[in-house]
């Protein structure tokens, strides 16, 4: 296979909204996932294995942390983050993941929520790659209903005792840190703990066999009477709704990720259909193809515009969870759409990981699935268009819902556990 295809996918001019570090960004990510991931990536996805080398390489990019002020992060605009998502998952869905689920959830969580302590001690090394981190909130028994975790926490002399067992937690296998968010046993509010790996009574477990996002390390976690020190106990949280906090940004970069893996397969479905002859003809040629290549350069620019609006929404304080909601949702909805249709366009090659349409194909399905299912997000933004929450069966006449019944996906409309 010859190398990443061109850019060819930007007939909107998205630089002319960017800033000039936001620019930078994108152009510095771009550059090193072309060079240096794309070569490789394929058979590190094929063989399900995380590409260690590449680490040290990707941190110097300087992404580590990207929202974050201070402790050795860079600072970047809420956009800024999202250039370099998207420039990764345009190559490879799994690194996006990797990243995303170190800087925005676990750093961010650490950054918002943590100690001055804990923030000084932690975030340097994790700015730089040399410490990963992963985040533990989704169980076995609680994916969508998040909020309703189980994993317990017990205050004892000098620390507290964690029980319980979490699934999906990406980075988990070979994480530094993993923040748990743990039920108080006493209060039974919802807690976050930083628990180092090699803990006793943590144990992580690789899930096999996933279709998608295969470099990504996700575990079953179990927490065996895990006693961890006071000052394990992240300060800034008391319930859920700081939980939701840390969602609220995660999300919206979750929503950016369809664009990136899009972006990547146009691009190379596009060269693809010049380069390749059937009949005579290059495949570009003939009016089907051309309509399923407009109808995927269509999709990417109305994905990213949605997901340039929401950054901006955010960054004025004025974006509520249903926009954020009906976001990602969307967008991952489109995604799938581009997906089959690139897949579609490279024939037999489309089935074949090394064209990495294939790869994106699949990684987009995780995509749909994490951050709040595609279902759950649109139920969220159809409470908020009907006023009717659907997550539930509705409740016999004159029986109102309980908040309980409506927690869900960190969307909980229990005030107390709202921002
Ligand atoms: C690759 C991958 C990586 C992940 N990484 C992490 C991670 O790092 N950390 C972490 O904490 N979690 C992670 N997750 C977990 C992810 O957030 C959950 O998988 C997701 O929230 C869905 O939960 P579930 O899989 O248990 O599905 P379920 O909640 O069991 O849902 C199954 C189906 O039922 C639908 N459904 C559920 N409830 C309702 C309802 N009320 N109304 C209508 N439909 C409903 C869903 O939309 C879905 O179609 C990851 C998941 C994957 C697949």
């Amino acid at each position: 296979m010859s190398a990443f295809p061109p850019a060819t996918h930007d007939v909107f001019a998205l630089d002319q909204l960017l800033t000039d570090e936001e620019k930078e960004i994108k152009y510095r990510t771009r550059a090193f996932m072309e060079r240096e991931v794309a070569p490789i990536i394929a058979d590190y996805w094929e063989r399900a294995e995380f590409p260690h080398e590449l680490v040290p390489k990707l941190a110097k990019l300087r992404l580590g942390g990207a929202t974050l002020k201070g402790n050795g992060c860079p600072g970047q605009s809420l956009v800024g983050a999202a250039m370099a998502v998207i420039e990764i998952a345009r190559v490879d869905g799994s690194m996006s993941t990797f990243l995303m689920v170190h800087n925005s959830l676990a750093m961010l969580t650490i950054g918002l929520l943590g100690s001055e302590e804990q923030k000084t001690q932690l975030l340097p090394r994790m700015a730089t790659l040399e410490s990963v981190a992963a985040w533990a909130l989704t169980e076995p028994s609680n994916g969508s209903d998040a909020s309703a975790l189980t994993t317990s926490a017990k205050k004892v002399e000098g620390g507290w005792e964690l029980n319980g067992k979490k699934r999906w937690i990406g980075n988990a296998t070979f994480a530094e840190w993993i923040v748990i968010w743990a039920r108080r046993a006493d209060t039974g509010d919802v807690n976050a703990f930083l628990v180092k790996k090699g803990t006793p009574g943590l144990q992580t477990r690789k899930i096999e066999n996933k279709i998608a996002l295969r470099c990504v390390q996700n575990a079953d976690i179990r927490l065996e009477s895990c006693w961890v020190p006071d000052s394990a106990r992240l300060p800034g949280v008391n319930s859920f709704k700081d939980t939701n906090v840390v969602l609220a940004i995660s999300r919206i970069m979750v929503a950016w990720q369809p664009v990136g893996l899009a972006m990547g397969v146009y691009d190379m479905a596009n060269r693809y259909l010049r380069q390749r002859e059937q009949f005579g003809n290059p495949l570009a040629a003939y009016q089907i193809n051309q309509e399923k290549l407009q109808r995927m350069l269509g999709n990417i620019q109305a994905m990213t515009l949605m997901a340039w609006r929401l950054s901006k929404l955010y960054e004025q304080g004025k974006l509520d969870h249903a926009t954020s909601a009906m976001t990602k949702a969307w967008n991952t909805l489109r995604g799938r759409e581009v997906m089959a249709l690139g897949r579609e366009l490279l024939g037999g090659n489309g089935v074949v990981s090394d064209f990495l349409v294939a790869k994106s194909f699949n990684d987009m399905e995780a995509i749909f699935t994490y951050e709040g299912t595609y279902e759950v997000n649109a139920l969220v933004a159809g409470r908020q268009a009907t006023g009717i929450a659907a997550f539930k069966a509705l409740p016999k006449k004159g029986k109102k819902q309980s908040t309980a019944d409506l927690a869900m996906a960190g969307q909980s409309p229990n005030p107390k556990d709202q921002q």
